[in-house]
């Protein structure tokens, strides 16, 4: 194998012990390493946003509707502030975290403190729009904020599917490897096959290494080849951000008549930023009365 092919980030979507359980196993060391290049992360803040998303674009590829979106984001009183990922069906994901330039010291162990710089006192919530009238709000206390533990705690306490979840994202100069495991079981599943997943956990620890060490594929053949795997299908994780300039038209105008002439009377005209992909847009004078002019009708 090739460094080229241990590289390409992919999502495979298997089942497992002949359908007692399904996973999702995703190399995403491209999508964070694009996540770390936008938002010019610290390497904890690129750690922790880097899972997020890791495990939000595993989620979306449970979502059965290709216009459907699930959002994760946690609040956990760290210092990194909010962290927020979005995630659609295909697999791709944007997300941001608001402080992406704290660094903390190592842990004792050696690893970057994720569950440090996210914090503990808080909360995580899923925003599930799939197109109703109402979306599917669920919200757990974090656990940890290590966020691998608190994605399994949400799906346990909140969707009531007994999850095993593992994200990692190893960090050098750049992202050396980022990628997750989900394990969900069955309800009919047997007491041998939980066990056998329950004593493979271990092996599960240590992700990002697997992956930086073995590529997807490999990864497949190290952590679940005891497990009969069956790929049911195949997605390809990437960060994408679907902002345009007619959204930001939109939310100028739904600012409301006031506002739009104070900023074209005091700051002849304006710059809105895009939290997702940092792009600027900007709106001259003119184009700020054309707007007003539009909310007036
Ligand atoms: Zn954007």
């Amino acid at each position: 194998m090739t460094d080229n092919t241990l590289n390409l980030d992919g999502t495979l979507r298997l089942s497992l012990m002949g359908g007692q359980a399904r996973a999702f196993l995703t190399q995403s060391t491209r999508m964070v390493q694009d996540a770390r290049s936008i938002h010019r992360l610290s390497r904890v803040a690129t750690a922790a946003l880097g899972r997020l998303l890791t495990g939000a674009s595993m989620m979306g590829c449970m979502l059965k509707d290709e216009r459907d979106s699930l959002t994760a984001m946690i609040k956990g009183g760290g210092p990194l502030g909010t962290l927020m990922a979005v995630a659609r069906a295909d697999g791709t994901v944007k997300g941001y975290v608001d402080n992406p330039d704290v660094e903390l010291p190592l842990r004792a162990d050696g690893k970057l403190d994720v569950g440090g710089a996210v914090g503990r006192d808080g909360q995580l919530t899923v925003i599930k729009d799939l197109g109703l009238r109402e979306p599917y709000v669920g919200r757990v206390n974090l656990r940890s904020g290590e966020i691998g533990e608190d994605l399994a705690m949400y799906f346990t306490a909140s969707e009531q599917t007994p999850s095993l979840v593992s994200l990692g994202v190893l960090v050098g100069e750049s992202v050396v490897a980022a990628g997750g495991l989900i394990i969900q079981v069955m309800p009919d599943c047997s007491e041998a096959a939980l066990k056998s997943i329950e004593l493979s956990a271990p092996m599960f620890m240590n992700i990002s290494k697997t992956f930086s060490e073995y590529g997807l594929n490999g990864a497949l053949e190290q952590l679940l080849g005891h497990l009969e795997p069956e790929i049911l299908s195949t997605a390809r994780p990437a960060y994408h951000c679907d902002c345009c300039r007619d959204r930001f038209e939109r939310g100028l105008i739904a600012l409301g008549r006031e506002e739009l002439t104070k900023l074209i009377d005091e700051d002849h005209g304006a710059e809105v930023n895009c939290h997702f992909c940092n792009r600027t847009y900007r709106f001259s004078e003119q184009q700020l009365r054309d707007l007003l002019r539009r909310a007036q009708t």
